[in-house]
């Protein structure tokens, strides 16, 4: 006869061994379906506001569209062929600064005092190096005075004449600030000058800011954002842009990110990096994570403007509380999007 406790542990016995049993097979299944990566993907932005189909001309829609297919190609062109996302990032950033259609190197705007003084920032994801610089005049691509300190690695921040001094004697192209000069930039900050009263701040309602995220073959993340910063700022402002965190940031295991919008929101609200702690620490999803923060916190504090981002998994988010955003991605073995309306996906 079976003693009753004998009885018992043989239950407990088999029990223990169907739910091994049903966990193993869970593990099997994990292991059998590797959540696919993608070879490499690049996400871009020129900048988000009050871009609607009705204000833009069609020879604007179709010089923004073919700029950007231009900046994705060339950073997709990198990484297609096993290069960093550090340099599919420069590529794609310094074309949209030598285009004088957004709000970075040509074509940036103009501050109060009539000049232009741009901003800059690149973060790799792999060791976390990071540089930005802030309020220089001279120099071409700002982008590349980033990556130059990045890659000195003594500082992470520099600005105005050190940086420019710094850039030159690291090889960069040094300009005339007239290179940088656009007729439409100069026109609206004459107009603003003359309408504008003493010590109001006017809200340009776009943003025409550029950045770029990436992944790349080797699952390295990167990200990098160049701007004039808002039109008609007071000399000595700095935006988000040139800020690790707020408007850059790139972290292996999380996300790129890089925004765009009303840099005084995206600083005290550390836009960038609220994002990728929220995946790590929340354990949201890019998507999740994006939504939250540009379409629900941002939204409410009224605060303008919106991120690129590309996660660990190659997950891309392209998220804007604004009318538009210029933007385009490209995933490894799928058709370049680019779009300009918030309705274009
Ligand atoms: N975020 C930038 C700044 O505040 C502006 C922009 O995105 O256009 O400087």
């Amino acid at each position: 006869m079976t003693r009753p406790d004998n009885h018992l542990s043989k239950i407990i016995l088999i029990t223990f061994l169907l739910t091994g049993l049903v966990s193993f097979q869970a593990c099997l299944q994990t292991a059998q379906k590797p959540v696919q990566r993608p070879d490499y993907a690049i996400v871009i932005h020129g900048g988000a506001g009050v871009i609607e189909k009705s204000s833009m001309t069609p020879a604007m829609d179709s010089a923004y569209r073919s700029t950007l297919s231009l900046a994705l190609s060339k950073g997709a062109a990198i990484l297609e062929s096993g290069g960093t996302s550090v340099d599919a990032v420069l590529a794609a950033i310094t074309l949209m600064e030598d285009s004088p259609l957004f709000n970075a190197g040509r074509g940036a705007v103009y501050n109060e005092a009539g000049f232009i003084a741009h901003d800059a920032s690149l973060m790799e994801g792999d060791k976390r190096q990071a540089a930005a610089v802030g309020a220089v005049t001279n120099i071409k691509n700002p982008i590349l005075a980033a990556y130059k300190i990045m890659k000195d690695g003594r500082h992470v921040f520099m600005v105005g004449e050190g940086a420019e001094k710094f850039a030159a004697e690291a090889g960069l192209e040094v300009v005339d600030p007239a290179y940088f000069f656009v007729q439409r930039q100069w026109d609206k900050y004459e107009k603003t000058r003359q309408t504008t009263l003493e010590k109001e701040f006017p809200i340009d309602s776009k943003h025409g800011t550029v950045g770029a995220v990436a992944l790349d073959r080797h699952g390295n993340l990167a990200a990098g954002t160049s701007t004039g910063g808002m039109h008609y700022k007071r000399v000595g402002r700095l935006g988000d842009s040139p800020v690790i965190g707020a408007g850059t940031w790139a972290e292996n295991g999380s996300c790129a990110v890089s925004a765009t919008g009303h840099g005084e929101f995206f600083i005290r609200n550390v836009v960038a990096y609220d994002i990728a702690a929220r995946m790590k620490y929340a354990h949201q999803s890019l998507d999740e994570a994006a939504e939250e923060v540009v379409m629900k916190k941002l939204a409410a504090l009224e605060a303008g403007g919106g991120i690129i981002a590309v996660d660990s998994a190659g997950n891309i988010a392209l998220t804007f509380n604004t009318p538009g955003m210029f933007r385009g991605y490209k995933i490894a073995g799928k058709p370049a999007f680019t779009g300009l309306y918030a309705d274009e996906h």
